[in-house]
């Protein structure tokens, strides 16, 4: 029998792949969604096969919800990419789904959030967004030592607080040192 009152869920996605446990796309256990389809073309994008948004395979919210519920040990949902943001009314949809299982979740932009702010057909999927990294990866700015980021451009984002203060509010993070190479590494394959 159909849960009701849950969100719909039924939405088609195109992703690149998954990673059902991730400690290092975010904090804690984590199930991490690759979408597939990205505009930024950011040089020095280590998933260039990403970029394609006639790649990847077609699936839905549904399927994605079932396998993050085979394992209660997860304690959130990464939204990575390819570009999350070009998918938004299905990662909204899973996102939503994320928050009803007590999941939090943990998303990847090329976008900066001002720009994810002001537009319509994205506020949606920001509004179920818990923490952001936004912007794109920029080869002069490479780090390695900033956990969650691949360049210093890059903001680790209280998404909730930022909306309510309608400006920034960055996002501390009890997080392990964790070193990247790429914003949006490719480990799905
Ligand atoms: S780094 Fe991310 S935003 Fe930039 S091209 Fe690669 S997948 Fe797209």
């Amino acid at each position: 029998m159909k849960t009701p009152n849950r969100a719909d869920t039924g939405a088609a996605l195109r992703l690149a792949g998954v990673i059902r446990e991730s400690m290092v796309d975010g904090p804690g256990l984590r199930f991490v969604v690759f979408a597939q389809g990205c505009p930024h073309a950011c040089p020095g994008c280590h998933n260039p096969e990403t970029h394609n948004f006639a790649g990847g395979y077609d699936t839905t919210v549904d399927n994605v919800l079932a396998a993050i519920d085979e394992n209660p040990l997860l304690c959130g949902v990464t939204l990575s990419g390819g570009e999350p943001f070009a998918q938004a009314g299905a990662f909204a949809q899973l996102a939503r789904a994320a928050h009803e299982r007590g999941l939090d979740v943990f998303c990847y932009s090329g976008y900066a959030f001002e720009t994810l702010r002001a537009g319509r057909d994205w506020l949606p999927l920001l509004r179920e967004v818990d923490t952001l990294v936004d912007g794109p990866f920029l080869l002069p700015e490479k780090t390695l030592t900033l956990p969650f980021r691949g360049s210093r451009n890059q903001r680790l984002i209280d998404v909730p607080a930022s909306l309510a203060a309608e400006q920034v509010v960055p996002r501390t993070l009890d997080a392990p040192n964790v070193a990247f190479d790429s914003p949006h590494r490719n480990r799905f394959s």
